[in-house]
């Protein structure tokens, strides 16, 4: 199990699922007084995570709070089975996502359709008792001294997503609302699957930029510095996705075209389609779903246009 300390008070926990490295992380804030668990990964890689507490020296009774960014399999869906192994703690989630995470057999289903097989890897979700789950769209914890984890809406990637910010380091936990970071080629791709909404995304980018992080922690994968820069780039990515698949879609091009168009126009596609096309799991993520994403998404648009 690889954990690591990433900044003060600040550890990074590769959930290696599936024996993927470097795929999901969870992150632990840690002080004399608190610890709090940021996304549990999915329900496959508890066990990694459960060893990473572990080597970390947390003990499961210290964590009081697990927050999620949102539901997704890969972020919360271990949610339910990991409360069964920390007896003290909550999941802080965005209310929208609590039916789901409480019964998680449509959650299920829709991750079957939209992940296919990925979904095995991840693994089905076991239901979250609803006397653990605390509701928030905005919010603090404080971990004195100072220091404190600040909770906000992030929508797009998903109509119940948050982000989280951390004072000790001027970081900010993103989920998926800015992408997948790709570490070793210094780039991020977006994390776009249906239904995605592009408006609410860029507004949620904006939000972002206004903290003015330093830097930023992706759940795929890991701390990237030059954050703003980075938010910025992401949100002139999704808008550039956005005319490249609006102008497809006019043209009534087949998937396989628009993905070509996508991968080759997109300058930072270009550079990360042969290692995406060759990962199992992103040639289906960051690849299919996330440009169906914005298939969809121009369908709707256009069709509001004509009605
Ligand atoms: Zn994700």
């Amino acid at each position: 199990m690889h954990t690591k300390q990433i900044g003060k008070n600040l550890y990074l926990i590769d959930l290696e699922t599936g024996g993927y490295k470097s795929l999901i992380g969870s992150y632990v804030i840690k002080t004399a007084k608190k610890a709090v668990l940021i996304e549990t990964g999915p329900t496959n890689s508890i066990p990694n995570l459960l060893c990473g507490l572990a080597e970390l020296k947390i003990n499961p009774e210290d964590i009081d709070t697990i927050a999620i960014t949102h539901i997704h399999l890969d972020h919360g869906g271990g949610a339910g089975t990991l409360l069964k192994h920390l007896p003290n703690a909550k999941i802080l989630v965005h209310p929208r996502g609590i039916p789901h995470i409480v019964n998680p057999e449509k959650l299920w289903s829709s991750s079957q359709s939209v992940l296919g097989f990925v979904s095995e890897i991840f693994g089905k979700p076991e239901p979250v008792p609803q006397d653990r789950v605390i509701p928030m769209t905005e919010g603090t914890i404080n971990f004195g001294d100072n220091g404190k984890l600040t909770i906000f809406e992030t929508l797009g990637h998903a109509s119940h997503s948050l982000s989280f910010h951390e004072s000790f380091n001027n970081g900010i936990f993103l989920g998926d609302a800015a992408g997948t970071y790709f570490q070793e080629f210094n780039l991020v791709s977006p994390t776009t699957p249906p239904p995605f909404y592009l408006d609410a995304s860029i507004a949620s980018l904006n939000k972002l930029i206004d903290f003015r992080p330093s830097v930023l922690y992706y759940s795929h994968f890991g701390k990237a510095d030059d954050a703003v820069r980075r938010l910025r780039g992401y949100k002139a990515q999704l808008l550039m996705w956005d005319k490249i698949v609006q102008e497809a879609v006019k043209q009534n091009q087949t998937f396989e075209q628009i993905a070509t168009s996508v991968l080759t126009e997109d300058p930072i596609m270009s550079k990360l389609a042969n290692f995406l096309r060759e990962h199992k799991v992103y040639a289906k993520t960051a690849i299919d779903n996330s440009i169906c994403g914005f298939i969809e998404y121009a369908k709707k648009t256009q069709t509001k246009l004509v009605s």
